[in-house]
């Protein structure tokens, strides 16, 4: 979120008069946004939400011709299996009616179809499906990199590592950032700072109901894949180096994005490390925590034994193969689900962008977009803005 901040207001701003500073504590990619599994879709159900994601799965496709950059987004396709309950059931048809509305790609389909998706599944002959082909998975590493670095081009400064960062509120007006580097002078400062967020503006005298949950995933081998023939890794030649296909954009996956609701699990391949990753979907058995999670945290075993039967019984091929690690992190949530974007009401110039709930690189471009666009007092055309009002707190 913070790098996406960075990057739309530096397109925005003279960096002489103006300067976008980005201050991070830590490393870049040292909080939740470093251990995700980056899955991007538009197929929601929420119209604000798919509409958002549909803008920025264009900005995250578009990037590379764009800018010369990657954000390794995998287009693999995204499959969602509904589960059996009458809502659910019900829910998808309209789903699908109004995500059409909004130009995104989605499809019903039957069980022949998805056993040629998905090779190997395991579904019955009156199973239905959401296709969606634009989605698929971004490399979060490599999209903070980028945004960061497209950041700096646009004449951002970047700084990490600067420990104690503060803001200064002064006769209820931010006045700028005290660091461990000096002094920051700062009209408006935006807090993007995740799941610390709710300690930041507790002290600020700011309540929201901000919870951190503790979220796992667990890692099993990548099924193997048919061998590519030579001609088809034609990789355009002739073509200017930097319209070249980033290898995180065509290593082979063995098989797309599956989201099962019926099952309550996501799965994605991650090809670069040979495995693919298993999360559990939903927030209502996450166990909640005192503040965010520190790095290599392991998930439980319980967890891990539960993601790996939970995948072989969608996926048979996934029981033979072997057990590569687990991961645990921390995941900002609101009570509604919907992340907060927009002033503190009580102080100037002390902005907020955090409790997307796991929907986070969906969102981020949107996000960083319309933040901008408030701060700037225009009309807010990347979203609505009452729709992430912390005014709804109050
Ligand atoms: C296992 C897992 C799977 C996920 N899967 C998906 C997915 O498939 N799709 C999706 O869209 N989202 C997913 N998410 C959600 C998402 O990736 C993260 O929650 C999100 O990236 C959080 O972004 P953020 O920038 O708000 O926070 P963070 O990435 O946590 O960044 C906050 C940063 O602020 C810094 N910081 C904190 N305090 C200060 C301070 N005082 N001064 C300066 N810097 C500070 C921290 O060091 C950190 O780098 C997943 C999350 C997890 C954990």
């Amino acid at each position: 979120m913070g790098v996406s901040v960075a990057l739309h207001a530096a397109a925005r701003c003279d960096p002489l008069n103006e300067p976008v500073v980005l201050v991070e504590r830590s490393h870049m990619g040292a909080g939740s946004s470093g251990r995700s599994g980056a899955i991007v879709h538009a197929a929601y159900s929420d119209r604000v939400l798919a509409g958002m994601a549909r803008d920025s799965l264009k900005q995250y496709t578009h990037i590379t011709t764009h800018t010369g950059r990657s954000v390794g987004y995998r287009r693999t396709g995204v499959l969602f299996l509904p589960g059996q309950s009458e809502e659910e059931q019900a829910g998808y048809q309209a789903d699908l009616e109004m995500q059409s509305a909004l130009g995104i790609d989605a499809d019903e389909v039957g069980a022949e179809e998805i056993r040629g998706l998905v090779s190997g599944i395991e579904v019955p002959d009156d199973a239905v499906g959401i296709w969606q082909p634009d989605g698929g998975f971004l490399d979060p590493g490599r999209t903070i990199e980028t945004f960061a670095k497209l950041a700096r081009a646009r004449g951002a400064t970047t700084r990490a590592g600067v420990t104690e960062p503060h803001v200064i509120v002064k006769d209820s007006r931010v006045t700028g950032v005290e660091t461990s580097q000096g002094y920051i002078e700062a009209e408006h400062v935006v807090l993007a700072t995740g799941a610390w967020t709710r300690v930041l503006v507790g002290e600020l005298g700011v309540e929201w109901p901000l919870r951190v949950l503790r979220t796992e995933e667990h890692f099993l081998e990548m099924p193997p894949i048919e061998p590519i023939e030579e001609e088809e890794m034609d990789l355009g030649g002739g073509h200017e180096t930097r319209f070249l296909p980033d290898p995180l954009e065509s290593l082979p996956v063995a098989h797309p994005v599956l989201i099962d609701r019926g099952n309550c699990f996501y799965l994605r391949c991650d090809p670069p490390r040979g495995r693919s990753r298993v999360g559990r979907l939903g927030f209502a058995n996450l166990p909640e925590l005192a503040g965010p999670l520190g790095p290599a945290e392991a998930a439980t075993e319980e967890f891990s034994s539960w993601a790996r039967e939970a995948v072989v019984t969608r996926m048979p091929v996934y029981g033979d193969l072997e057990d590569l690690g687990s991961n645990a992190s921390h995941i900002s949530v609101t009570p509604d689900g919907r992340g907060i974007v927009g002033q503190v009401p009580s102080i100037k110039g002390l902005w907020v962008v955090t409790g997307f709930s796991g929907l986070d690189y969906t969102l981020a471009p949107s996000i960083g977009e319309g933040l901008v666009q408030m701060i700037e007092g225009r009309p807010v055309a990347a979203f609505d803005p009452e729709f992430f009002s912390p005014k709804r707190f109050d």
